[in-house]
């Protein structure tokens, strides 16, 4: 339930935190500060370290990239702590008036987190600071209200959770893939050369690392839409795919992550579109 890693490029700094239960889920997280703005603010098991470290910074402002346990979690606290206002967007500022529960698992690695209903949302498209004028870009699909932070001139993205990892082993339950693909394909179109995500910072290739994840999404929904297309029902295609399980994360998340959800994601998405 600690600060782990402290990261420095340019004038950003990031601040990693983990929190979690050993050998089922160990969780970090990152939170970057750049210019007195705050982006994102940590997950609640981690609020002591959280705020001790934030105590140290000048924070003018605070900004949340979705409305996730890891990414809202000490909002409140950081806002009594700096008297600073906290943006998010249209979208997270409702669903975090009454968040969505989450699962044993989530709790147990992130900590829950109380509703909020002080959030400010943004009512332009960019957010500025002494120094720097960031574009805000919609990137939903991992949730629904994330959004990532560019900033041009410096060639930085703040990417919250749209990368991750180039290959997920789980989705979570409520997940969209075309939306996924379409907000990476919008973030490449982006000039960029730092990523800065909230669990996996790519200070080199980023390009490379989000292309890749947009290949496997492709030809992952490809080879769900195949097999679609042959008429086969989701239980056959799980068969047919034979991807491999996460059975202690979807166990204890009570099926809120798991592998066949993105399966599950793939077919919702597929049937929306009419293919
Ligand atoms: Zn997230």
């Amino acid at each position: 339930m600690s600060l782990i890693n402290t990261l420095n490029y340019e004038e950003v700094l990031g601040l990693q935190f983990q929190s979690g239960v050993r050998g089922l889920a160990n969780m970090e997280v990152y939170m970057y500060y750049v210019d007195g703005l705050l982006i994102d603010t940590g997950q609640p098991k981690a609020r002591q370290s959280v705020l001790q470290e934030t105590s140290k910074l000048d924070i003018d402002q605070v900004i949340i990239t979705h409305h996730h346990e890891d990414h809202s979690g000490n909002a409140p606290f950081i806002k009594d702590q700096h008297t600073c206002p906290i943006y998010a967007s249209k979208p997270c500022v409702e669903l975090m008036k009454a968040p969505p529960k989450i699962s044993p698992v989530q709790r147990l690695t992130w900590g829950d987190r109380p509703a909020n209903k002080e959030l400010i949302a943004l009512e332009k498209n960019e957010i500025k600071t002494p120094n720097h004028t960031f574009t805000i870009i919609p990137v939903p699909g991992h949730a629904a209200d994330m959004i990532a932070l560019h900033e041009p001139e410096r060639k930085w993205l703040f990417s919250a959770d749209l990368f991750i990892n180039s290959y997920i082993s789980y989705f979570i339950y409520n997940e969209s893939i075309i939306a996924q693909m379409e907000s990476l394909r919008r973030v490449l179109s982006l000039d960029f050369k730092v990523m800065f995500c909230a669990h996996n910072p790519k200070l080199e290739t980023p390009r490379a690392s989000l292309e890749k994840k947009l290949n496997y999404l492709e030809s992952s929904y490809e080879q769900v839409r195949q097999l679609y297309e042959k008429g086969l029902d989701e239980h056959s295609i799980i068969k047919a795919l034979n991807w491999k399980e996460m059975w202690l994360v979807r166990l204890a998340s009570k099926g809120q992550l798991s592998r066949k959800n993105m399966i599950r994601a793939i077919l919702r998405d597929l049937k929306a579109s009419g293919e």
